[in-house]
């Protein structure tokens, strides 16, 4: 497995590491019985299925060492270098602070917000947020070895700061994990009940369910449409949290639903389109994330149609990046920009960091306030920690920030509506692009005029935010076109009107 991702010398420093936690930790056990060195190799493991970088899973193995044994921050920067010694040091003070926290008795009120404080305090590298993610979560998994009380204390702490933290990195798989095991502990008839109420249900539609992905499988290939699908279901605690709200689970609909993974953009909208198609849709639940995604920068389609036997499915649909995006969150970015992030680090430059990590920035801001004792608005960290943004410039110069798959539609509006109003076409670094283009990071973009040009209803393709959309709807409003069209109810709506044409022209 770690061969995959790290090179012959990584995998002998790993083993290296390995050897070297085994001997600080030796005679150590676990309460469960186990040598201790178990609870480090199984951090470890969680590390690199995240695929994190080499550095992050040699702290994974250390990361007790220091606290716990003989083992200095000296001797460990000396065997395995600067950066992974700045690691376990970062770990190692979360659990010195909260030993503090907790004698000071500071530990039970306001515990959570101190606690998020002081990782994202010492989380500066944010490694060090992810290293005490996979430690949580092994030490969920073993808690039944603790006492009662403990796992009422640990589990309350995880389902309110780390599921929560992991939620903000969008590392979707982990914070259901963390969420599934607190929610077992902390409310045990709850959990029960709910599960069985899942079982019976799942037994009832599964096989429905088999036969609709047998038919959109079959339809999408007919289509010469590649695809991956498969089926998911809602996590216990998901269901649990839904049914304050919706209390009858015949009205939720998203119990389980298919997933459908494709190459790009366009296909996804496609897929939709396919599905609208196929089944009756249920034009109030389509969710179009890709035109407006969750703060945490999740990405994806969500649609629930009606299938010819009557039952209502939902349909997540996204590309692979979105998928792995959604599952391994900030940790995909770290394997995707390793070398240039750790390259960021040593330099100390983090404002070279590529656009779509800006938000490490602020955590480092947010740092920064924290350690000089000022109070800062975790909730602006929670909206903008994610905004991905590019920056783009005018032919003068001037500099304008946009998010990530922005348009050059909404360069226009957000220099000024008028002018957006009467764009003809863009030059993106001196040459004609399609409005379809989407701009990136460090592109000029110019914009060119004429009087006679309109804004067209076939625009709100090619916008993507807010302010674009708002602008648009108006102008397109007061020229007599009726508004309220969504990206997606646009094209499903295109797609409709081909199909009347093409039944027409067949008979
Ligand atoms: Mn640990």
């Amino acid at each position: 497995m770690a061969r995959n991702h790290y090179d012959d010398a990584q995998v002998a420093t790993l083993e290296r590491a390995i050897t070297y936690a085994s001997e600080v930790h030796a005679g150590q056990v676990r309460k469960s019985g186990e040598p201790y060195i178990t609870h480090p190799l199984h951090v470890t493991a969680s590390l690199i299925e995240w695929g994190m970088d080499i550095d992050t899973i040699l702290a994974g193995i250390l990361h007790d060492t220091v606290e716990d044994t003989s083992a200095t921050l000296e001797h460990i920067e000396h065997l395995f270098g600067h950066d992974v010694a700045f690691l376990v040091d970062g770990v190692t003070k979360v659990s010195k602070a909260r030993a503090g926290m907790r004698d000071l008795g500071s530990y039970l009120p306001g515990t959570k917000d101190n606690l998020t404080k002081l990782l994202i305090a010492v989380g500066q590298d944010v490694r060090v947020i992810i290293i005490k993610l996979a430690d949580r979560l092994h030490n969920m998994q073993t808690l039944q070895y603790k006492s009662a009380e403990k796992q009422k204390k640990i589990a309350r702490e995880t389902i309110e700061v780390f599921a929560p933290l992991a939620d903000r990195l969008n590392m979707g798989r982990v914070r259901v994990q963390l969420e599934e095991l607190s929610f077992r502990y902390l409310m045990p008839a709850e959990f029960e009940h709910t599960k069985q109420l899942m079982d019976s249900r799942l037994k009832q539609s599964e096989r429905k369910l088999r036969s609709v992905k047998r038919e959109v499988d079959a339809h999408l290939s007919d289509e010469h449409i590649p695809h991956q699908i498969d089926g998911r279901v809602k996590s216990i605690y998901s269901l649990y949290k839904k049914m304050k709200r919706v209390p009858n689970i015949d009205d939720i609909y998203d119990l389980m639903a298919l997933r459908i993974i494709v190459d790009d953009v366009a296909t996804c909208y496609l897929v939709l389109g396919e599905l609208q198609s196929l089944y009756t849709p249920m034009f109030e639940r389509i969710k179009d994330y890709i035109a407006n995604p969750k703060p945490n920068g999740y990405q994806s389609l969500h649609t629930t149609v009606i299938t010819k036997s009557g039952q209502p499915v939902e349909f997540q649909i996204r590309t692979h990046e979105m998928h792995d995006y959604a599952e391994r969150g900030l940790a995909a970015s770290f394997h995707y920009n390793e070398q240039k992030l750790s390259d960021a680090y040593k330099k100390g430059t983090i404002g070279e960091l590529p656009a779509d990590l800006h938000w490490i920035r602020d955590l480092q801001n947010a740092a920064a306030l924290v350690n000089e004792g000022r109070d800062f608005d975790e909730s602006s960290l929670r909206v903008d920690l994610f905004g991905d943004r590019i920056f783009v410039y005018s032919p003068k110069g001037d500099i304008y920030d946009l998010p990530q798959g922005a348009y050059p539609l909404d360069y226009a509006y957000r220099v000024h509506s008028d002018l957006a109003a009467r764009a003809s076409g863009f030059k993106v670094n001196g040459k004609m692009v399609p409005f379809s283009q989407q701009l990136s990071h460090g592109d000029v973009v110019e914009i060119l005029t004429s009087r006679s040009a309109r804004p067209k209803p076939d625009w709100t393709q090619y916008v993507m935010t807010t302010h674009a959309k708002l602008k648009l709807r108006a102008q397109l409003r007061r020229g007599g076109f009726l508004g309220q069209i969504t990206n997606a109810a646009a094209i499903i709506q295109r797609k409709a009107r081909e199909r009347i044409t093409k039944k027409h022209s067949r008979r």
